[in-house]
């Protein structure tokens, strides 16, 4: 933590070629952090645009026609973030998942799965990759992603009613047109999908019971997120998060539920299933249960700034670092002294840093800019 109480992502940020360590180090497949947390997933946000203008993540008064999104030099090339990858993999990830923006608007970016999935665990294992997205593009990229290796996608669906998802998304985007990409992506094996529903007060609490209703049964697990104070446009209030603990009692109130234990240690999201065997559902509570403490990711932005933490507010440049000439070894160096000296917790901070960093005028990242 700062003096004004606002927290950062490590003690010093690695911006060029000067602040590389002298002493090369070689990755143990075990990296760990000030927690004891080890590095096993790392988000890659492929494009900061996006088709969608959800009001929760890009809201239109601020990426309007006039907002700059970046020029495609300053983007990360698909070698540059296979190299990055392949050394995040050498210090213990399993797991990568695309984002953005939307991810599905980067050129070619079957080519990008195809040279992630050529990657191995130390131990020889395939990496889990997967993609979140919006959907809107799905029934026509699905099949040519399955085959370049993607294993699975998460599709974000906010509401079943038109003028509700259309008031959202704000770029008047139906329903049926994303049921359809998640239909194709189940019919060609990019299951089990995940179908995310961001749950916005007076937005569209209203739809958590019929969301549940329609995907109950189906092969699809619907996940509830919290509405979350990333970034500084989406004008986050408290009173505008409906806890999870709501959602799972409205949902339980019609299709009771039962408690379900966690995957794996650190699984973000709670699991619950329906009492008759109608399948299950997830609940991402990060803003009234944080989960720091198993807190396995790191992030990097489309033009290659490293985040160990979704609410950071500086990264390290590791694009600066491989344009300037660095070597394979120094890259990992780099990567094993940031997990190493790895402090963060913001959400188990969240409310006394929240007004902090209002006071303090620092600007958190944007979700749109880091992926979820
Ligand atoms: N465009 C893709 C999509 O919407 O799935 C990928 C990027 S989007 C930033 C990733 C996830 O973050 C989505 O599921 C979205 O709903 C979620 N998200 C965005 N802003 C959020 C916020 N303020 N609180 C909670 N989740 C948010
Ligand atoms: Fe775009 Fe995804 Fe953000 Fe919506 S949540 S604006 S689809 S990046
Ligand atoms: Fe991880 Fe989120 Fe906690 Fe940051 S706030 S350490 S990203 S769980």
């Amino acid at each position: 933590m700062t003096e004004n109480g606002v927290p950062e992502s490590s003690p010093h940020y690695f911006r060029d070629l000067s602040d590389i360590p002298v002493e090369l180090e070689t990755p143990t497949g075990t990296a760990g952090d000030t927690r004891n947390r080890p590095l096993r997933d790392l988000r890659i946000s492929v494009t900061d645009r996006c088709n969608f203008r959800c009001v929760y993540c890009m809201p239109k008064q601020i990426f309007g026609r006039d907002f700059e999104f970046m020029e495609r030099d300053e983007l990360l090339t698909f070698e540059e973030i296979t190299r990055l990858a392949g050394i995040a993999v050498a210090h213990g990830v399993e797991k990568i998942r695309l984002t953005g923006g939307e991810p599905l608007l980067r050129k070619g970016l079957e080519e990008l799965v195809g040279m992630l999935s050529a990657l191995k665990t130390p131990d020889g294992r395939d990496i889990d990759i997967a993609l979140t997205t919006n959907g809107s593009a799905l029934d026509v990229k699905a099949q040519v992603l399955k085959d370049a290796g993607l294993k699975r996608v998460t599709v974000s669906l906010d509401s079943l009613d038109d003028a509700t998802f259309k008031a959202l998304n704000d770029v008047d985007f139906p329903v049926a047109k994303v049921l359809h990409g998640i239909e194709v992506a189940h019919e060609v094996g990019l299951g089990p999908i995940k179908i995310n529903m961001v749950v916005k007060r007076g937005q569209n609490d209203q739809d958590v019971v019929p969301m549940a209703r329609h995907f109950k049964g189906s092969p699809y697990i619907l996940r509830f997120i919290e509405f979350m104070d990333v970034g500084t446009s989406n004008g986050w209030k408290m009173e505008e998060v409906v806890p999870s603990a709501e959602v799972i009692s409205a949902i339980n109130a019609e299709l009771p539920l039962e408690e379900v234990v966690a995957n794996y240690p650190g699984e973000t999201s709670a699991r619950w299933s329906y009492r008759d065997g109608g399948g299950e559902i997830g609940v991402i509570s990060s803003v009234t249960q944080s989960f720091c403490q198993s807190c396995t990711r790191v992030r990097v932005s489309t033009e290659g700034k490293l985040f160990t933490c979704l609410f950071a507010t500086g990264g390290h440049d590791l694009r600066a670092l491989m344009r300037g000439g660095c070597s394979d070894e120094q890259l990992s160096t780099v990567m094993a002294h940031i997990w190493r000296e790895r402090t963060d917790r913001y959400s188990d901070l969240r409310s006394a840093a929240t007004n902090d960093l209002r006071g303090t005028g620092k600007k958190k990242i944007e979700m749109s800019y880091i992926g979820g």
